[in-house]
Order: structure tokens, then sequence, then C-alpha cells
């Protein structure tokens, strides 16, 4: 007997029917000697409409309050797919974030978990409950309601699983586990049967938004097995042949494992690129750019610059878009200080990355990668690279266009010999 964490998406939980079909699962899963926690995400489009709904009474709504309206999508979900469990004849229980006491920090919106409560779901399972608890959501140590981003609801489920040691997580989705690049971009891309959790953390991190990033960063800390699956297949496939199926993220590269030098290709839309030209380039002079958009909170991704001609250089970087208009503002100021010619900035950019473990013994992977941009006729505007991952920004029209020619160039609709 194992104890399971089970995650399930909006889609997978987007209506009556399907939330059937999950207690049908889970049932099945009871049926084979398991426990089993479940964390169900909101209805799919639920948590889009809460927000527009905020938007309507104040255009950036107050983050405190966009908590606790955003987080009523789970609390509807949890109770629902109690009600089907036990429909299923399994005892079930629902618990919102804050009745369990998944404690974060006090950041509305991107909350951290911070600590989780077990005794009461230790409790539940001792009984033969099955706990249904909200995900996506917690409470601060005052009391108040938050929210762990977008997509958080995969978050609480590692952290689940990590705070009650249980024997693997499986996040149940709309895909089948974690493809080599967005299939729904790329009809070709092809499934993994595993990935490695770098190169998952790199995925996540530069776009893919199977997993939320933090998910994959608890995982690594805590050790926590996780696996990616669907869940549109029928309900009852042996529980064997589930456990099997979809993406497992390991921690270790041994040698049964896929030896493909490119795991995947990530892409980004969210970014916007800042530039200052005419830059005296002296000491101190990034530190005067970038001093003020770190102290606005404004996390800077990539940063390019240039070599100076007559003593003048051009300094460019990313921040998230959603950031783009403060940091111009800012920088409008630190330009005229610094004494610097022109800023302009451009936030109809993209971000493509290619990740994979083997690039680390594989030379060349990004002179092709700009050969196959370049024969596309795309210009490459900025360049990051890691051990394991390629970025480029992008006009951010060729985004769709960059991922397919590479996905070909890479020939990564192929499984590695
Ligand atoms: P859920 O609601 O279940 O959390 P998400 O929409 O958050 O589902 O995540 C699943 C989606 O992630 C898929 O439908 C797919 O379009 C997208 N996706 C992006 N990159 C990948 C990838 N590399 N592999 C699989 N799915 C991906
Ligand atoms: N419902 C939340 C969202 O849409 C959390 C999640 O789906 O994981 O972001
Ligand atoms: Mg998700």
């Amino acid at each position: 007997m194992a104890l399971i964490v089970q995650k399930y998406g909006g889609t997978s939980v987007g209506s009556t029917d399907r939330i059937r079909n999950v207690a049908r699962r889970v049932a099945k899963w009871r049926a084979a000697g398991h426990d089993v926690i479940v964390v169900p995400s909101a209805m799919s489009g639920e948590t889009n409409r809460l927000i527009a709904l905020a938007k309507e009474l104040q255009a950036s709504p107050d983050a405190r309050e966009l908590d606790v309206v955003a987080s009523t999508g789970e609390q509807v979900t949890v109770g629902l797919l109690a009600m089907a469990l036990m429909a299923e004849g399994v005892k079930a229980r629902s618990y919102t974030g804050w009745q369990v006491r998944v404690l974060t920090d006090s950041a509305f919106t991107k909350a951290r978990i911070v600590d989780i409560d077990e005794a009461r779901l230790r409790a539940d399972l001792a009984a033969g409950f099955v706990p249904v608890v909200a995900g996506f959501q917690g409470i601060d140590t005052i009391g108040n309601i938050t929210t762990l981003g977008r997509g958080g609801s995969d978050t609480s489920a590692v952290a689940l699983a990590a705070a009650l040691k249980a024997d693997e997580c499986l996040i149940f989705t709309d895909v089948d586990g974690v493809y080599t690049t967005d299939p729904r971009i790329v009809p070709e891309a092809r499934r993994l049967a595993t990935i490695t959790f770098e190169e998952m953390l790199e995925m996540a991190s530069l776009g893919s938004k199977v997993l939320q990033i933090r998910s994959v960063e608890f995982a690594g800390k805590y050790k926590v097995r996780l696996r990616v699956l669907s869940s549109l297949t029928d309900p009852e496939i042996p529980v064997d042949t589930e456990a099997r199926s979809g993406t497992l993220i390991t921690f270790e590269e041994d040698d049964n494992m896929e030896q493909a030098v490119i795991s995947g290709i990530a892409f980004a839309r969210d970014e916007a690129k800042l530039t200052v030209m005419g830059v005296p380039d002296r000491p101190g002079i990034a530190y005067a750019i970038l001093g003020p958009i770190g102290d606005a909170n404004i996390d800077v991704d990539m940063i390019i610059q240039n070599a100076s001609t007559d003593g003048l250089t051009d300094f460019s970087f990313t921040v998230p878009r959603g950031d783009y208009q403060k940091a111009l503002e800012i920088l409008d100021v630190v330009q005229k200080h610094i004494g610097a010619r022109a800023l302009v900035g451009d936030n109809r950019i993209c971000k493509v990355s290619m990740v994979g473990v083997g690039m680390r013994t594989h030379a060349g992977i990004a002179s092709k990668m700009f050969r196959t941009l370049s024969e596309e006729g795309i210009n490459i505007q900025m360049i990051s690279t890691s051990e394991i991952k390629i970025s480029v920004v992008v006009d951010e029209k060729y985004m769709e266009l960059a991922v397919r020619v590479l996905h070909r160039a890479f020939d990564l609709e192929v499984a590695p010999a």
C-alpha cells in the first residue's frame, strides 16, 4: 500500500461529468489498496473569470482582495469532488487551504508555502477517508487568504506530497505527459517517458506551463517522485498500467534513459526588452541602470552590453512583460540622470529555449540553432546560455515558426536510439 497525492487540473474537473470520472479514478486507486489525497484546481476558465470580475471593479485589483476572490474556484471543486467520491462509495472530506492549514508567506497572488499541518490529513487517512484539498490557496500567519500564483495547484500537490512523505505525486492533466514541446504548437511533438529534474526545472522556468516552476523546485528539494499523466483516458484502466504511464521526472541520469542531446523546446511570450542607448561606458553604469529596477522589485532576465565605441555603449535587458511600463518609467529618469542618448522598449518579443543535459557533452548545438533560425530569416535579438539550455529572444511574430523549425531541425519527433 502506498500514499499517493493526485492533482487534477482545470480541464480534468471542468464539468460534473469530468469530476465524476476523477472520482471513479480515485475509487479505483482506493480499491487497489492505496491511500489517496486529491488536490483539484478550479474548473477550467473559472480562475480567469474570477480575476476578470475583480478587474471590472478595480483596474488593478487590491492583491489581498483578489486572493479572496480567486481562491473560491477551488473551494467549489473540493466540495463537488468530495460529493462525487461519496457517490462512488468512497469516504471523502473536503478541505480549503486554511482548514488544513497550508501556511504561506503574505505575498498575495504569489505566496510561497512555508509549512503544512498534516495532523488532520493523517487522521483522515487513518480513518479511511480520502482528503480532498483545495489547490492554489493557503493562509498567512495572521489569517489572510493567499494564492500561490497561476498554475499553483501543482505546487500545492507537490508540497502536500513532501509534507506527508507520499510515495508519489501524480499530476493528472489534459495531456498524457511532458512533451518535447507544447503539442498544441507542434503536433509532432513526442512524449518523453522520463525527463531529468534539472531539465524539467529549466523547461518550467523557460515557459513550459505543464508544471508550475515552484512545484518542480519543491519536488527537487524534497525528492518527491513526480509524474505527469492524462486524466482524459478511460478512468477504469488498470492501476498498474496507469502508474507507469505519462512522464516520470527523474533525479538521476541512468543508462536506461533516453539519451537525447536536446530534450525539449520551451517558449515564453511574457517578457519585454528595454535598451538604453548611448550610455557612457564607465564603472558603475550597470548598477546605475539595474539598481533602480531591482529596487522596484522587477526581475531582470537577460542582459546584454555592447562593445563601446567612442566611450558609449548600448545596454539591453529583459523584464517580465507585466512590469514593462513601470520599468520604462524608471529608466526614463535613469536615462536623464546618466546622460544616455535614448531609451527604447519592445514588448513584442518572445523567448525560445532549447533544453537538454546532453548539451554538456555535445558541441555545436548553439551554432545549429542559430543557423536554423537564420535560414528562416528570423533575427536573433538576444542570446543567453547555461550548461543545459540556450535561449534566444526573437520577434514575437516568429515564435511558433521558430519552435517548429527547431523541433524539426533537431529531429525531436524521433525517439533517440
Ligand atoms: P492543468 O489545468 O491540468 O494544470 P495546464 O494547462 O496548466 O493544465 O498544463 C497542461 C498544458 O501544458 C497542456 O495542455 C499543454 O498545452 C501545455 N504544455 C506546454 N508545454 C508542454 C510540454 N512540453 N509538454 C506537455 N504539455 C505542455
Ligand atoms: N486555478 C488556478 C489557476 O488557474 C490554479 C491552477 O490551475 O493550478 O491558476
Ligand atoms: Mg496547470
